[in-house]
């Protein structure tokens, strides 16, 4: 889709006025200022008009507490899913924004907006994660010394990034992480010779789970949520 046609969708400018403000530089693609109203956006590009992310309207925005069991996947023929938690009547068009694994419990975002989407799940955007982590074992300082400064996985070139760590319990901790690598809690609790036995979502970015919603329960996110994903 054409910049000035995404813009005049996005707000309430005309063509015309969308065509006007990419002109005078109100308009950044990706962070840089785009002055060519002609050009391309696709899915993942992140497009402001004087520093505000736009989205299309129409577009939809939810979180859902997944309960364990139920695998993050749109269809399955073998096994339920979290999209078949919701009504039949709204499940159109929704793709799941940062999967959590089958016996993972949390908070699971679910848009039918692949830019906003792809904003969370990016880990260039930086959009941190917050999971409570049961231990099998009691959580040492050498173990959080390493969290905290970055491990080294099996089969990865790089090490993760630097976690936050916060002990709750001897065998229980709130891990904050800022990319999603596959199984990345599971494998960094491996790294440092620990396991996990429950693990739960409870943030991503600014958005918390919503502490009133049942295991299986979802709601819509409120515009502030959805905004504070840039
Ligand atoms: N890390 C994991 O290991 N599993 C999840 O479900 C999410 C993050």
């Amino acid at each position: 889709m054409r910049l000035d046609y995404f813009i005049a969708n996005a707000t309430k400018l005309s063509r015309k006025d969308a065509k006007r403000a990419i002109g005078k530089g109100q308009v950044e693609l990706n962070d840089q200022p785009c002055r060519k109203a002609s050009v391309q956006v696709e899915v993942k590009d992140r497009i402001t008009l004087d520093g505000v992310v736009l989205s299309l309207p129409g577009e939809r925005y939810l979180m859902l507490f997944k309960p364990a069991g139920v695998i993050s996947a749109t269809t399955d023929s073998q096994q339920p899913t979290a999209i078949d938690l919701l009504p039949v009547e709204s499940r159109r068009g929704l793709h799941i924004a940062g999967r959590l694994d089958r016996d993972t419990t949390g908070l699971l975002l679910l848009t039918t907006d692949g830019q906003w989407s792809h904003r969370v799940t990016s880990p260039r955007a930086d959009c941190h994660k917050v999971y409570r982590v049961g231990l099998g074992e009691p959580i040492t300082e050498t173990a959080i010394e390493m969290l905290e400064a970055g491990v080294q996985l099996r089969d990865e070139s790089s090490t993760t990034r630097p976690a936050g760590v916060r002990v709750v319990a001897d065998q229980l901790i709130e891990l904050t992480i800022g990319e999603g690598r596959y199984h990345q809690v599971k494998r960094m609790l491996a790294a440092v010779g620990n396991h996990v036995v429950s693990l739960h979502r409870i943030q991503i970015g600014e958005i918390k789970l919503d502490t009133s919603l049942a295991p299986g329960e979802f709601r819509e996110l409120t515009p502030e949520e959805r905004n504070s994903v840039s």
